[in-house]
């Protein structure tokens, strides 16, 4: 039963992942998500159910058009097969639970902003916006995840904790904006990294957020230095840092609790 659950959830999690391709796809341009239905970038022709098989039909296709064969990008089948992933672990990891919901929400609201910020440099207000009103909702109702809510004895105080977290991000990517501005001259990262520090303050709290800031700041660095060293990327290329602070946020939401108890472990 378990082992069907967690297929179940890894095909409804790629079936997710089809539909957050269409936010990464559309959002950045200012595009309805709903019109005109999905077509071929390449020869405009819409595409049929058969066509929209999440991971299956890239790879029946063999990454090619039916219509016009020109190849498919290759991003979408990476974003269904990591949400299928990332749902079926989160099942695995949570079970039936509003843990699992929440975490499976914010797992796919940080696929989007990370893989939009990789694709155009962009941390989009008209996501972060409204997934912050969102975050402040749950933070009132519902357990978060990495459940830090055990040290909340009234539920009202989530919102308290939502923003002080929220404001703790905020400040200190600011802070860190600012003093590299003066350090390096040029925007290595942005005020759309800052907003989306202050949205995992809220998502994570006051005792997280520093802790997944770091995390994420601490992979950033790890990639720059291996894509430094693979020559792949040149020194002056900025990379952004939206996909590592959605990765960090992740496994915050994951792991919350254990990382948590570890370093009050240590005080
Ligand atoms: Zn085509």
């Amino acid at each position: 039963m378990e082992v069907i659950l967690t297929v179940v959830f890894a095909l409804f999690g790629s079936a997710i992942g089809s539909f957050l391709n269409v936010c990464i796809d559309r959002l950045p341009l200012g595009k309805s998500l709903l019109y005109p239905p999905s077509h071929c970038d390449a020869c405009q022709h819409p595409l049929s159910p058969k066509d929209l098989i999440p991971v299956f039909s890239y790879l029946w296709l063999r990454c090619r058009c039916r219509y016009c064969q020109a190849p498919i990008p290759r991003r979408p089948f990476w974003v269904e097969v990591g949400s299928g992933l990332l749902f079926a672990f989160i099942y695995w990891h949570y079970g039936l639970s509003v843990e699992f919901a929440v975490t499976a929400f914010y797992g796919s609201l940080f696929i989007v902003l990370g893989v939009i910020d990789l694709e155009h440099k962009l941390i989009l207000n008209k996501i972060v916006y409204p997934a912050a009103v969102v975050a402040l909702i749950i933070d009132v109702f519902l357990p978060q995840p990495g459940s830090v809510d055990v040290y909340l004895p009234w539920p009202w105080l989530g919102i308290v904790n939502g923003v002080i977290g929220g404001a703790i991000g905020f400040v200190f990517l600011a802070l860190t904006y600012r003093v590299s501005l003066r350090i390096y001259k040029q925007e290595g990262m942005g005020w759309g990294d800052v907003k989306m520090a202050a949205l995992i303050g809220l998502v994570t709290g006051p005792l997280l957020v520093l802790f997944t800031l770091a995390m994420g700041a601490i992979l950033g660095a790890l990639v720059g230095v291996i894509l430094l060293l693979l020559k792949i990327k040149k020194r002056k290329e900025a990379i952004p840092f939206g996909p590592f602070l959605s990765l960090a946020t992740m496994a915050t939401l994951l792991w919350g609790s254990d990382i948590l108890n570890w370093y009050l472990g240590l005080l």
